[in-house]
């Protein structure tokens, strides 16, 4: 069976039009009109963060359009890992976003706001998106905003965040868990602790028990500071998974470079599911190849990446493998996160029987 061929080389991001999937709206808004297509889950987004002080980014607020770290004017080669897309004006915009804006309340850090995603998800087709905070031991709690703008907003599922040396780090799990935590994100770079360090190993043992999943950023992706670099080698994640075999771990980015390494772990630990996002093309067809279907996870990385480069990149893997792609896009989040059997029922029959007609893929009230 030959593989219909499609572009994987885009003028922009609205270029991405041109696969059968897409199309644009308004001028300035990529959608998803394969109604065959979802319902789609993302296992990893973000919203504005802050540190050392109170966050001063009103996530309530929506604003006309979302300023991604990779901008939807930017070429998109869908072969390469998402970051190597930024040309050199993007990379410092956003490497000065993400540090000195990000202790202010400026930025493209306003447009990374709960509004704002959920307008991308209705654009897209996604019924969900996982938010992932990442806390320090001391200072702005990111957590604490996350779940809390997370129950005004429907389609937004918090994780928490525990740093490994917070000395109330077990106490602080289970809060987060009553107030609707569905897992713990951990990233050695940001949170400047190595995924071995014994108070991380000991850390994840602990979410297990408390049956929360642990989201790793795992591997490195080129454009991180030397140290951060050397903490997210991907061997170094393995003693966490080796000695934790109750918790369920989801590696964020499949390893990222280093994915060829982190499939070693598919066959060694069944507690470890791999997330998509950022990955090119070709490695991305390696991961599905490799990794048992119902341990893979579509994620997206918002707002670093328009949500539509990780879809367009599973869609044309995943073309003629109809289970492989609705596992992947949705039921084994699904799973994993425990949500209602009824957001799992097959959707396409759904749709088939209630003649397949075009749905309309966003509500059309948020004007811009
Ligand atoms: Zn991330």
């Amino acid at each position: 069976m030959t593989r219909p061929s499609h572009p994987t080389r885009f003028a922009s991001t609205l270029d991405l039009s041109r696969l059968p999937w897409f199309d644009v709206r308004d001028g300035n808004r990529l959608v998803l009109v394969d109604d065959s297509v979802g319902p789609i889950i993302d296992m990893h987004t973000h919203l504005a963060m802050g540190y050392f002080r109170k966050l001063a980014v009103d996530l309530r607020r929506e604003t006309p359009a979302t300023s991604y770290y990779l901008p939807l004017t930017l070429p998109v080669d869908l072969d390469l890992y998402s970051n190597q897309n930024l040309d050199d004006a993007a990379m410092f915009a956003m490497k000065l976003d993400l540090s000195v804006l990000s202790l202010t309340g400026q930025g493209m850090r306003t447009t990374h706001t709960a509004p704002n995603l959920a307008r991308d998800l209705r654009d897209l087709g996604i019924v969900y998106a996982v938010v992932l905070p990442i806390d320090m031991p001391v200072g702005m709690r990111n957590s604490d905003s996350v779940l809390e703008v997370a129950r005004e907003y429907e389609e937004l599922i918090p994780f928490g965040s525990v740093h490994p040396f917070d000395s109330d780090a077990d106490s602080r799990l289970l809060t987060q868990r009553e107030r609707g935590a569905l897992g713990i994100k951990l990233h050695p770079n940001a949170q400047f602790v190595a995924p071995d360090h014994p108070k991380t190993v000991h850390l994840c043992g602990r979410c297990g028990t408390h049956g929360l999943p642990v989201l790793f950023h795992c591997g490195p992706v080129g454009i991180e500071p030397e140290a951060g670099r050397r903490r997210s080698q991907v061997f170094r994640y393995e003693k966490a998974m080796a000695e934790n075999p109750d918790t369920t771990f989801v590696l964020g980015h499949s390893g990222a470079l280093q994915f060829d390494e982190a499939l070693r772990f598919a066959d060694r630990y069944p507690n470890v599911l791999f997330e998509l996002s950022c990955l090119g093309l070709p490695a991305l067809r390696q991961v599905l190849e490799t990794v048992p279907a119902d341990r893979l996870l579509y994620g997206t990385d918002w707002p670093f990446y328009h949500q539509s480069l990780t879809l367009a990149r599973i869609l044309l893997a995943t073309e003629g493998e109809p289970a492989l792609r609705r596992a992947v896009l949705h039921d084994n989040a699904a799973r994993l996160l425990g949500l209602r059997p009824e957001t799992a029922a097959p959707l396409e029959d759904a749709r088939r029987s209630a003649g397949g007609g075009g749905q309309e893929g966003g509500t059309g009230s948020e004007g811009d």
